[in-house]
């Protein structure tokens, strides 16, 4: 049972906060920026954020010509520019917040690889992309640099490199743990080992039930991404699981910044002097539509077999560790950031891209909030 200090110390908040990755911790840093005296508080139900945020592979992405293209097709040019410019936006409000130093950022730039074999006809529509973009960078944002394919030591399977200047990395861990300390100096109170098990909203409050303690808030912000269907069973998203490795250091490494092939489904970079890979979802979607973590053997061996035969080929190289994260996807490939009533909010579904989007979310959401 509460004792009458706790009632009056720990319960009643402002605002409440479900989620502590990236969107929700921009969230309540947003609500603390733009109110320093609001009561704030985050309830996270890992000892550590455990869904996306501290398990990717740490690319700050604005999208590569494919993906871009693809995304085109899907959701037309207009929602595409604004969901570029959102991308672009988030991640400039992401390092205005932690600064460069803070997150590990790095502009090293991204690279799309195009292997030999595979349909590259999607090339001859870089100018086009270009002229898109155009508006938004004053720059041309794609461009060919197929004499760095031997710079950076891989092997003929790769036929083409694009480059893409916007593109950076991110050290995750460091990422997030600044994000932590920033909100915590805000003032934010963050709880872990708090799994929200329902939400229920009445004439003044909304009450949340977390082991038995019904938390109050005036306003909450729902920011579980993937794992949002175990309160709101109705909210329209599918769980993507996605499987990373990281090799020990190697010697010389020639490999420097992002990359991605296969439309985005396998991105790599270096990590000081280590290889960091993620992907192959495609190899298995059925597998990898999962809210649990785990490991699957096959992709692990695709991705062993890719770092062999096309990122290090002459190039000796041992796997220290491969962990797991998830995502959340939907078919229209865009975020979902809704008010549910006056009092509750959402913003989940990040489709794969939140280390760059989760900023900007949490500030339309916040504006929603008003
Ligand atoms: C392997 C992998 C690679 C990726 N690569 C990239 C990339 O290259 N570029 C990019 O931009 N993005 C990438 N992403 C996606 C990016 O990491 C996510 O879009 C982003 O981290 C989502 O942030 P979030 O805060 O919305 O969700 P999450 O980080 O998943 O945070 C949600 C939090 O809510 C908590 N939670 C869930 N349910 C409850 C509950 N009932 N009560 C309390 N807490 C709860 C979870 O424990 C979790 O900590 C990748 C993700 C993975 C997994």
């Amino acid at each position: 049972m509460l004792s009458f200090w706790e009632k009056r110390s720990f319960i009643n908040y402002d605002y409440i906060v479900i989620g502590a990755g990236i969107t929700g911790l921009s969230v309540a840093c947003e609500l603390m920026e733009k109110n320093a005296q609001a009561s704030v508080l985050v309830l996270e139900r890992g000892l550590l954020p455990t869904g996306a945020s501290t398990k990717n592979a740490g690319f700050a992405c604005i999208g590569s010509l494919s993906e871009n293209l693809h995304d085109k097709s899907v959701m037309g040019e207009k929602t595409l520019l604004d969901l570029v410019q959102s991308r672009h936006t988030g991640l400039q409000i992401l390092r205005n917040r932690l600064g460069d130093e803070g997150m590990g950022y790095d502009a090293c730039g991204g690279y799309e690889v195009i292997l030999d074999g595979e349909d590259q006809s999607f090339v001859s529509q870089m100018d086009e992309m270009n002229a898109l973009l155009y508006p938004l960078f004053n720059k041309n944002v794609f461009s060919l640099c197929n004499d760095k394919i031997k710079e950076f030591g891989f092997s003929r399977h790769a036929s083409q490199l694009i480059y893409n200047y916007l593109e950076g990395s991110i050290d995750s861990g460091k990422m997030i743990n600044s994000l932590w300390l920033h909100a915590q100096k805000l003032g934010v109170k963050i709880l872990t080992g708090a799994e929200v098990k329902s939400i229920e909203e009445n004439k003044d409050a909304v009450e949340i039930a977390v082991n038995g303690i019904s938390f109050k808030a005036q306003k909450i912000f729902i920011c579980t991404n993937a794992f949002t269907k175990s309160l709101l069973p109705h909210i329209e998203l599918n769980p993507g699981r996605g499987q990373v490795l990281v090799t020990k250091p190697i010697p010389n490494l020639k490999v420097k910044g992002t990359f991605f092939f296969d439309e985005g489904y396998y991105y790599f970079k270096n990590f000081e002097n280590r290889i960091v890979f993620g992907g192959g979802r495609n190899l298995d979607f059925e597998g990898e539509n999962t809210t649990n973590f785990g490991s699957n053997q096959k992709i692990i061996e695709q991705l062993q077999t890719y770092l062999k035969d096309l990122i290090l080929p002459d190039t000796h190289f041992e796997i220290e560790h491969t962990w797991s994260g998830i995502m959340a996807f939907s078919d229209n490939k865009l975020p979902l950031v809704e008010a549910l009533s006056e009092r509750q909010f959402i913003g989940v579904r990040l489709n794969g891209m939140g280390v760059a989007l989760g900023s900007k979310i949490a500030k339309d959401l916040v504006d929603l909030a008003k």
